[in-house]
């Protein structure tokens, strides 16, 4: 073999842990964890080509384990290692490996001279395979027996009765530590912040315990975290070992690009090794607990001097684990979705109090007093157009302004924030009333429903200084990251925060939002119509007063116009005279017009006599007005059927009849005018008038019911002043009814009118 070929990575890769960079937290962040090249020494690794399984690379310690050294095993096969027919198995199953990344376990198999026990773990790299060789001391063989899985099911029988997460955490790390034998067992959740707090503890007293301290963030940097997430079972068994160097046979390949990251024996991080050992900690065995794709927690088992956990027994503990944070998980879930629907249900109240509120207004301005007595804030502010409500302890109504403003320019329907003076400076001398803010924008600018949470002053029981991570080296003098050496509680007072807002509470408030907006626009549209009611009222008020007192001058300019004609005795000339006939003939037009304006303005200004009335008499009556024309147009007549008695207001009935039958005839020119007159029962009470006259296109079917509207010239049909319609519409509305038609052209016109609930209009109103 040419050793210029081989590429071996020393302990030197780990002299650039010295940091040249400017130091900073985030330096651990961007560690490459998965690239160490090099293992821990209670194994042997592998690196074959896929196809032919020749050996490509192995870690420098093959000598103590296979009997030769790394080198000479390059370029050879696994006949080195195995016996035949054990190569053959390995093989085998090898060949089943794609590109399956997870390390795959192939089972135990003994070296040739039959002195070592390994066993053997095999998964893809990028093009080339990783085979892991543990060892298996002798004494620890095969652990497998049903006595143990009965123990595991036991611990899992004892997790079921936790009442909550943290009491399952508790018995979690007592179980754990009965299993493992490890001195010290720890339970610890991550915080939102990313820092995690050891929960429970199950602890030897002579080690140092670690319970109920926090854990910065940058204790486990973002590249372990991410590890945590794809092997969630990390186990060293001795972490003061000398790292094995991988030793490669070509150049295509250095150890530092080969990815471990799935590796079994893959080298752990220096730093993390030193806080280890910072701890007194020799032997690890972190298992992650996983929610969702998130890492939730974790169970860290610690012991002070190394601790060999076989495959088989890491199996065992890590289904217990897997099970146990299910659990915890859940029970977590659980107590979480309890208080949320707690605050739904809350929430609900409110909303529906809004919805049923007679006076909306009044009710939204009590919102505030309910949201403090109903969610956990301690203050709430509505502002509502420069108009304020408030309830509970909230910053000054200056300051509320000035935050709404600044709210306005973040463009966001829902803002939360626990730390506001820390992003808006003028809240910095409201932290007693104002350090948390969940605002919910409402439909205008400025409209916003703020809930306050005053700063809440904590102190932090930090495992060690979190911020001491940086060392002088004695020797270069250079800035150097290390772990800290001491996890003695220190003490920091956290200032600046709230208690953090919690999902359900945004969700809770969203609902909220939607709600005062939903009812915001009904709101407004109940005000625009009643305005218009108003508007319409006074207007039609207005219009009776006008057309009444029109009246009287028009009576006077027709009675001296007809004067001058008749006493002109030949003093006027012809022309003058047909002046004074077309002042006579507009004057006439005038007050129909005036007449039919006050008719429609009595429609609505006059009381209702509303009494049982026969609509037989009130019928027959009509038709006796209209018998001339009936005669003289030779109209025929039906009525379908015997009318009901009903209560209604029997003059605008009368009307109603009239002008519609008035209209069947006038717009009708077939040579038999035929008019049926009958009601219908289903599903309410509906008369109709129906003809066979000219008939109404769909488009005017609206039209015809304004006032003076008409579809012919002004002397067609009979002429009119187009006010019959919307009298006889305003007559029916009146009563609560309908007036409406149905027609085509050429075909006729059938005209159906409703008269509210009929009977049971009361006889008083
Ligand atoms: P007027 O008869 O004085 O014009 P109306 O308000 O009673 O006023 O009717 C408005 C318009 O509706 C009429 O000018 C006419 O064009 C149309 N109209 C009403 N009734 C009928 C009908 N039965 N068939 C066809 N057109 C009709």
């Amino acid at each position: 073999m040419d050793n210029s070929e081989v590429w071996a990575s020393t302990s030197k890769s780990w002299v650039n842990q010295v940091s040249r960079e400017p130091v900073d937290l985030t330096h651990c962040d961007r560690e490459q964890v998965q690239f160490p090249g090099a293992i821990m020494p209670h194994g042997v690794l592998l690196i074959l080509t896929p196809n032919d399984f020749r050996i490509q690379g192995a870690s420098a310690n093959t000598l103590s384990w296979f009997g030769s050294e790394a080198e000479q095993l390059l370029h050879g096969h696994l006949d080195q290692i195995l016996a035949a027919n054990n190569r053959e198995t390995l093989e085998k199953s090898l060949a089943l490996i794609s590109e399956l990344q997870l390390p795959r376990y192939l089972g135990s198999f003994l070296t040739l001279q039959g002195r070592h026990r390994f066993d053997v773990f095999a998964h893809r790299s990028g093009d080339v395979l990783i085979v892991e060789f543990e060892t298996i001391p002798v004494e620890m063989a095969e652990t497998w027996p049903t006595a143990r899985m009965a123990e595991i099911s036991d611990c899992i029988s004892k997790l079921h009765v936790a009442n909550t997460w943290q009491e399952g955490m508790a018995i979690g790390v007592r179980e754990l530590k009965q299993l493992t034998g490890f001195d010290s067992v720890v339970g610890a959740r991550f915080l939102d912040d990313g820092s995690f707090h050891a929960i429970a503890e199950a602890c030897e007293s002579y080690f140092p315990s670690v319970l109920d301290k926090r854990f910065p963030r940058s204790d486990i940097p973002e590249p372990a975290r991410r590890q945590m997430l794809l092997m969630p079972l990390q186990y060293a068994f001795d972490l003061d070992y000398e790292p094995v160097p991988l030793v490669i046979a070509d150049q295509a390949h250095e150890p530092l690009q080969i990815d471990l990251g799935f590796a079994v024996l893959r080298s752990i991080s220096p730093m993390c090794r030193r806080f280890y050992r910072n701890m007194g900690v020799q032997s690890r065995l972190v298992i992650s607990l996983v929610d969702q794709g998130k890492l939730w927690g974790f169970f860290s088992c610690k012991n002070a001097t190394p601790r060999q956990v076989v495959y088989s027994d890491r199996l065992v503990l890590k289904l217990f684990t897997e099970m146990s944070g299910l659990l915890l998980v859940e029970k977590g879930r659980a107590e979480q979705f309890q208080v949320a629907s707690q605050v739904k249900r809350r929430i609900g109240k409110i909303i529906t109090s809004l919805f049923s509120a007679d006076v909306f207004p009044v009710a939204l301005s009590q919102l505030p007093e309910q949201l403090l007595n109903n969610l956990d804030v301690t203050g709430v502010a509505l502002c509502l157009d420069g108009e304020f409500f408030c309830a509970g302890i909230t910053p000054e109504t200056t300051v509320i302004q000035a935050l709404i403003s600044w709210i306005d320019e973040q463009n966001s329907p829902l803002f939360i924030t626990d730390r506001l003076p820390a992003l808006f400076e003028s809240a910095a001398q409201s932290l007693g009333q104002a350090t948390g803010l969940l605002a919910a924008h409402l439909k205008r600018p400025g409209q916003y429903l703020l809930c306050f949470r005053p700063e809440v002053v904590h102190e932090v029981n930090w495992a060690g200084d979190p911020l001491k991570q940086v060392e002088i080296d004695a020797v270069s003098g250079e800035a150097r990251f290390t772990p800290r050496g001491s996890f003695e509680v220190w003490k920091q007072e956290m200032r600046g925060t709230a208690r953090a807002w919690q999902f359900y509470e945004a969700e809770a408030l969203t609902d909220l939002q939607h709600a005062v907006v939903q009812l915001q626009y009904t709101e407004n549209q109940r005000v625009l119509r009643s305005h218009l009611a108003q508007s319409n009222t006074e207007l039609e008020a207005f219009a009776y007063i006008v057309s009444h007192d029109l009246q009287e001058p028009l009576r006077g300019i027709c009675n001296f116009a007809q004067i001058l004609v008749d006493n002109s005795s030949g003093q006027l000339g012809q022309q003058e005279l047909k002046w004074l006939n077309t002042i006579l003939n507009l004057s006439g037009r005038m007050s129909n017009q005036i007449n039919a304006l006050l008719q429609y303005s009595r429609a609505s200004q006059q009381s209702m006599i509303v009494q049982l009335v026969d609509l037989n008499l009130v019928l027959r009556s009509v038709l006796e007005d209209l018998s001339i024309t009936i005669k003289s147009t030779k109209a025929q007549i039906e009525i379908l059927q015997t009318l009901p008695t009903l209560a209604c207001d029997q003059i605008r009935v009368a009307s109603v009849f009239s002008n519609l039958i008035t209209n069947a005839i006038k717009y009708n020119d077939q040579a038999e005018r035929r008019i049926e007159i009958g009601y219908l029962e289903n599903p309410t009470l509906t008369f109709f008038v129906r003809d066979n006259g000219i008939g109404i296109p769909e488009k005017f079917h609206e039209a015809i019911f304004t006032i003076f509207r008409r579809l012919h010239g002004r002397n067609d049909y009979g002429g009119g002043t187009g006010a019959g319609l919307p009298i006889a519409r305003k007559h029916i509305e009146r009563h609560g009814g309908r007036l409406w038609l149905e027609s085509t052209p050429g075909q006729g016109s059938t005209f159906y009118f409703t008269l509210g609930s009929g009977l049971a209009l009361s006889i008083a109103s």
